[in-house]
């Protein structure tokens, strides 16, 4: 009877935890810096006009209904979110897309990819990094390093300590790379960091697999935030194969929906190799699929399918994410300046210089364990605060708050 006796009692994922306690806490003024989710100002959920215009747009097609998605995902989400991401880049006949389960699923078919056919590969991912990487690929047996990019210190990026990592790994490791809006940090390379990244994978053939969870969210910007993709995958072109592993959880504001994208760019070789290892992989991806889900969920694709497959909507969406991420931007520059009008002890420009929709902001774990217990501010022991929780109600709360835990 008790063959599950042993099963050992594993501690509540960090991140949903603070959820919970932020919803049980009965304080007013409780503010929550959790979840990485965008709030309006008034602190609440904030459905995306260009979304609703979709629903209305799908719903009204008489064809509406609620049968099964093809295996590898609605062909108008894939092709319009491979165009998204890969803009003038994108390589058709070397692109293999499929739609996956949001972010997550995404980094769980590279994951089981990698473990079928690279199996002795190292995932190198920043240090620090968003705390479910780890997660993903040493479920699957993979062995998951890291490389130094966040010096606590001087809140900048290792450039030297990245590049090294790159340098010594092993030929033809796998680096995991954000593509904007670094989460933790909210910092990103710039562009001609980003150039010497690129530079040294190529020259240890190393395989790029870039997280994209933020697009248009660093610089409000969709094709901006897309300069890392897009530089890696020219400068792979004739190196190895890139992963992107794509999100409209945060973009298009559908996180309880999971639409995301898994897209391999094949390296550029002769057109008959192309074409056959284009329907390899296909295969090899819609086997996967079959036996994980079946087939993905459909309801969120049609409508991101929707956005993506009508200018006007896609314009409208645009105009959405600048919505947002101006939005968020005056969120840290208001937090900035009441830190700095108070005198709290420190430099708070970093508030303002990191980008997305976190901030790091070096506050110590006994320092946040006093933010929720005095002051019913809500963040991650690593200091990490979601921007897109504060607003013209409750940043000056926020900003009292941290001011008397850092004193
Ligand atoms: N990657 C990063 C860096 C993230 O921050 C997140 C969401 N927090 C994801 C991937 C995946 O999110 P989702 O599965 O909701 O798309």
């Amino acid at each position: 009877v008790g063959i599950f006796n042993g099963v050992d009692t594993l501690p509540p994922d960090a991140l949903f935890d603070i959820k919970k306690r932020y919803t049980q806490d009965t304080r007013a003024h409780k503010v929550d810096l959790g979840i990485g989710a965008y709030r309006d100002n008034n602190g609440q959920p904030w459905v995306l006009p260009s979304v609703r215009r979709a629903e209305e747009k799908v719903h009204a097609d008489k064809g509406y209904n609620h049968e099964y998605l093809p295996i590898t995902g609605l062909p108008a989400l894939t092709g319009g979110a491979a165009r998204v991401i890969f803009g003038p880049e994108y390589a058709e006949d070397r692109t293999v897309s499929v739609q996956s389960i949001s972010g997550t699923g995404a980094l769980h078919i590279a994951a089981k990819f990698l473990a079928k056919f690279l199996p002795e590969r190292t995932i190198y991912v920043s240090d620090p990094t968003w705390a479910n990487h780890k997660a993903i690929f040493q479920l699957q047996g993979l062995n998951v390093a890291s490389y130094p990019y966040w010096d606590a210190a001087s809140k900048s990026l290792l450039l030297d300590g990245f590049l090294d990592s790159i340098d010594l790994a092993e030929e033809g490791s796998v680096f995991l790379l954000h593509a904007c809006a670094h989460n933790p940090t909210g910092l990103d390379p710039t562009p001609e960091q980003w150039d010497a990244v690129l530079e040294r994978l190529a020259a240890r053939n190393h395989l790029a697999l870039f997280d994209s969870a933020y697009q248009g969210f660093a610089t409000g910007d969709l094709d901006r935030d897309a300069l890392a993709v897009r530089r890696g995958v020219r400068r792979m072109a004739s190196v190895s194969p890139v992963i992107v592993c794509q999100s409209f959880a945060k973009n298009v504001g559908m996180y309880g929906e999971r639409v995301g994208c898994f897209h391999i760019v094949l390296p550029d070789q002769s057109s008959e190799v192309n074409s056959r290892v284009h329907g390899a992989v296909s295969s090899q991806l819609a086997k996967l699929i079959r036996s994980e889900v079946s087939n993905p969920p459909a309801y969120g694709a049609k409508i991101v399918g929707a956005i993506l497959a009508d200018k006007s909507l896609t314009a409208a969406w645009h105009a959405d994410m600048v919505t947002m991420s101006s939005r968020i931007h005056a969120m840290r520059a208001a937090l900035r300046e009441k830190l700095v009008a108070l005198g709290t002890p420190g430099t708070w420009d970093h508030i303002v210089e990191q980008c997305g929709m976190f901030s790091f902001t070096g506050l110590s774990p006994e320092m946040v364990r006093r933010l929720e217990t005095q002051h019913a501010v809500y963040l991650v022991s690593s200091g990490r605060a979601s921007i897109a929780g504060l607003n013209e109600g409750n940043v000056d709360h926020v900003a009292r708050a941290i001011d008397e835990v850092v004193r």
